[in-house]
């Protein structure tokens, strides 16, 4: 069995977003990009299920500008055996495009599974896996906090955090993942993995190879920072504390 895992480039966590002036997006020149979070754990997912014997190969796909190939030769170096890159020049690529992408790529590669994170952290869209599910009409398991294969009988038991416990579904192979937080812990790239990556050949394909054509559905209207929060303040007692919830706050 093949996995396909989606692996998308994106600001890093940890970077401080700054706002363009302009309003019209965030700024992304000379600031770090690394892989999504979320698709670093459908990655190190694909891995394992690799390393268990239950599949036979990891393709990793990337679906954005040139630089997408440093986000693929770090899921080259984390493990994955084969990386696919769709360029889409300088196009802003909305999920249902990246779906219909993946949704075309997966009919030419056949995986038993695919695996996405259950969303990107710069746009926090949460689309992408349930709309390659709905094109594809494979069975998806969203938000995995455990995911258990059955190769001969040919299904997917997923576990999956929803209010108030945890809800244990199972799928028909081929299907659709996405990944939560707490699916499993990423492996670092090794520093000769990393070495070996570097001239490892990265596919290339283009949106129009795949007959997709990157129309955008939704239009940015403005992005702004979010209202700075105001200063606390020290009380000098309950009773003062009890007076402004009462007056000021007004939620006693
Ligand atoms: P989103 O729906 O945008 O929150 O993204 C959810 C997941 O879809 C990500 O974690 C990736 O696995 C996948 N994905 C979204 N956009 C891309 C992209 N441009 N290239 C590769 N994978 C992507």
């Amino acid at each position: 069995m093949k996995i396909m895992v989606a692996v998308k480039r994106v600001v890093d966590y940890a970077v401080k977003i700054r706002v363009k002036p302009d309003k019209t997006g965030v700024e992304t020149t000379n600031v770090k990009m690394s892989m999504n979070p979320f698709c670093e754990i459908a990655l190190e997912e694909a891995l394992r299920i690799r390393e268990s014997g239950l599949a036979k190969e990891v393709v990793a796909v990337s679906v954005g500008p040139t630089q997408c190939t440093d986000t693929l030769r770090t899921a080259l170096a984390m493990g994955a055996d084969r990386a696919v890159h769709v360029d889409a020049g300088t196009a802003h690529v909305q999920p249902l495009s990246v779906a219909k992408i993946l949704r075309a790529l997966a009919q030419a590669e056949q995986p038993g599974l695919l695996i996405l994170g259950k969303q990107a952290i710069d746009d926090d869209c949460n689309q992408t896996g349930q709309m390659v599910a709905g094109l594809l009409q494979w069975p998806q398991g969203t938000f995995a906090s455990k995911v258990v294969l059955d190769k001969e009988k040919q299904k997917a038991t997923v576990e999956r955090e929803v209010d108030g416990g945890i809800e244990t579904i199972c799928l028909d192979l081929p299907a659709v993942i996405t990944t939560d937080l707490r699916l499993n812990q990423p492996r670092y790239a090794t520093l000769p993995n990393i070495m070996k990556a570097k001239s490892k050949v990265i596919k290339k394909v283009t949106p129009e190879e795949l007959n997709v054509e990157l129309r955008p559905d939704i239009e940015i209207v403005q992005v702004t920072e979010p209202p700075k929060r105001k200063a606390g303040v020290i009380l000098s007692s309950v009773d003062e504390l009890i007076d402004k919830l009462k007056n000021e706050a007004r939620v006693l």
